[in-house]
């Protein structure tokens, strides 16, 4: 990965767009799009689409529309449409009052086809599906001519309405623009521009039987709105030929430049709106914002904060050349957002009782602890110190080996901001041998940390106190994957085969300090030692709070770039 090299904000598209201005190519204040598809959720591939077309529109003066390319309407939905403004506002983009439907365009993309079709420049064909591809040809071996390419005009124009009246069933016609047969670019072959398809539209309802394609549809919705820069992701770079050729054969008041940048890919997840939707529907996550889907609802449920998601995306930069992004560097601008300003708290997970022998029945002392030791603006809450806490589990070892610092009979620690402790004895089950209890003394000398005499302790461990503190579900995440191509295996193997069976991990007897008990939905929080939480948004109660880890501490992209 090489893109933290490159100066964050410099790109060929933004260069584009500052050559176009200075030339004054366009008379008005640029304008850009993001496109999506009604048929999925939004993806964290699409937030750098999005960063992309609203920040260059936003840093230029200009506008970005949002519109839903809702030309499809067997596979799309309204819950789409909903998500994917929610996504968009969410990550901190306003299309104001341009929120555009590609199908409110029907009409007029309607008569643009019958002028294509009186110009000579577009047939009905009434070849089969099959029999379309057999004569498109391959890379190496021109196409063949429609038997129905050379019909009159009049014919054409009398078959179109009737496709459009409904006279036909599906498959029986379309409508195909009349360029080049024998075109090296394939895209170019005498494409399909209008189907039949008798199915309700969420927009349109039954008012339409036939449908345009992709390739007629987004030139002409960009040129009706007055598009200026038409940035699209690789894959559509031979469509260019013919986005140009539609809007060159028709009357159109603006033409659009199309550019092409490359997707982006991450590695340990899969950005495809049809295998994200096959691990939902086949239930192998909980949802579309499932913590652990690279959905826009999955990383906001999982706390990734918008602002670290626009700092990813201006990080990982515009090119033209395909690559693949480290999941590492996604989770390393999240932690970079959420040390400065997530509450520093103390939870225990694998929670171990001990008991302080030397501590008065009954008593509690509560001490001062800032929220954040770096931002103190951010404040204090006080902590109850009782007879019984609980600490970590794996803290502790009864035989420890010798780089084992923490815990162990005879050995003393510190607890964070309260005293040190001392452990005397273990108790177990008599049965099983588990360990039931830690019994430890306390140091009062101690109190905040310090030992008058000087000495010394190893290691400090977070605590809670028994009796204060609150039941928790913490659930952690691992990557979904196992391996971070999943989508590529050179044997074919399936992308689901390689989902990770640790991915979530429940971990249903968590204790929380009491702070937390008003912690609000969504907030973010630091657990000492073990990594950034946030309240889930979805499953926690008041009564029964869950948190989900968004990310570990552990800065691994520091130890990749300082390599
Ligand atoms: P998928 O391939 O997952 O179905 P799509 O490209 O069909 O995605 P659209 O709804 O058409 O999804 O995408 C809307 C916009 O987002 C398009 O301009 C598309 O180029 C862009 N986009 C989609 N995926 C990515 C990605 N991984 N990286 C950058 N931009 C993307
Ligand atoms: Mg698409």
């Amino acid at each position: 990965m090489s893109s933290t090299d490159q100066s964050p904000t410099s790109n060929f598209i933004r260069n584009i767009i500052i050559d176009d201005i200075q030339a004054q190519k366009y008379k008005r204040p640029i304008m850009t799009r993001f496109p999506p598809e009604p048929n999925g959720y939004l993806h964290i591939g699409h937030a750098k689409s999005i960063c992309l077309n609203f920040g260059l529109a936003a840093e230029f003066g200009g506008v970005c529309n949002l519109r839903f390319d809702d030309t499809n309407p067997s596979k799309e939905e309204i819950e789409y449409v909903e998500s994917i403004q929610e996504d968009v506002r969410w990550l901190g983009f306003d299309w104001e009052s341009r929120l555009y439907y590609a199908s409110d365009y029907f009409n007029r993309l309607y008569d643009h086809a019958v002028q294509l079709i009186q110009k000579g420049k577009a047939y009905v064909c009434s070849l089969s599906a099959d029999d379309i591809r057999q004569y498109r040809g391959t890379l190496t071996e021109p196409g063949k001519d429609s038997p129905y390419r050379n019909r009159l005009v009049e014919e054409n124009l009398d078959l179109f309405a009737r496709m459009r009246n409904g006279d036909f069933p599906d498959g029986t016609h379309v409508l195909r623009a009349k360029i080049d047969m024998a075109a090296p670019n394939l895209v170019m072959r005498d494409p399909t521009i209008y189907r039949i398809r008798h199915a309700s539209h969420h927009r349109t309802g039954d008012t339409w039987c036939i449908y345009p394609m992709y390739d007629f549809t987004h030139c002409l919705s960009d040129a009706i709105e007055g598009i200026t820069h038409s940035i699209c992701t690789l894959e559509f770079e031979n469509n260019r030929s013919l986005y140009d050729w539609v809007l060159d054969e028709l009357e159109v008041a603006c033409h659009p430049q199309q550019i092409e940048f490359a997707r982006l890919n991450l590695t340990y997840a899969v950005l495809s709106k049809r295998k994200m939707i096959e691990l939902v529907e086949k239930k192998y996550v909980s949802g579309w914002n499932d913590p652990r889907m690279p959905s826009i609802s999955g990383i906001r449920r999982r706390g990734y904060p918008p602002e670290a998601i626009r700092n990813f995306c201006e990080r990982i930069g515009v090119a033209r050349r395909d690559s693949t992004v480290d999941m590492a560097l996604l989770e390393h601008c999240v932690r970079e957002n959420l040390n400065d300003r997530a509450p520093r708290v103390m939870a225990v997970l694998n929670p171990i009782r001990v008991v302080i022998d030397n501590y008065p029945e009954g008593q509690v002392e509560w001490l001062e602890a800032p929220y954040h030791p770096e931002n103190p603006q951010m404040g204090s809450r006080n902590l109850p110190f009782s007879k019984t806490l609980f600490i970590e589990a794996d803290d502790f070892m009864e035989d420890p080996p010798k780089k084992f610092y923490r815990l162990a009979p005879g050995r003393e620690v510190r607890l964070r901001y309260a005293f040190f402790i001392k452990c005397a004895y273990v108790v177990k089950d008599e049965i099983t041998g588990k360990i039931l209890e830690l019994h430890c003394t306390y140091d009062p000398e101690t109190r905040g940390g310090g030992a008058p005499d000087g000495r010394k302790v190893k290691a400090t461990l977070h605590w809670v106190s028994a009796d204060h503190a609150i039941g928790a579900e913490v659930r952690l995440y691992n990557h979904l994957f196992t391996r971070p191509d999943p989508d590529s295996a050179k044997d074919g193997t399936d992308f689901k085969e390689f989902i990770n069976p640790d991915s979530l991990i429940p971990l249903t007897d968590c204790r929380l300090e009491p702070a937390l008990a008003d912690a609000a939905s969504g907030s973010h929080y630091q657990f000492e030692r073990l990594g950034y939480f946030c309240v889930d948004t979805v499953d926690s109660r008041q009564t029964a709070p869950v948190f989900n880890r968004t990310v570990t501490l552990k800065d691994e992209w520091a130890k990749i770039r300082n390599k």
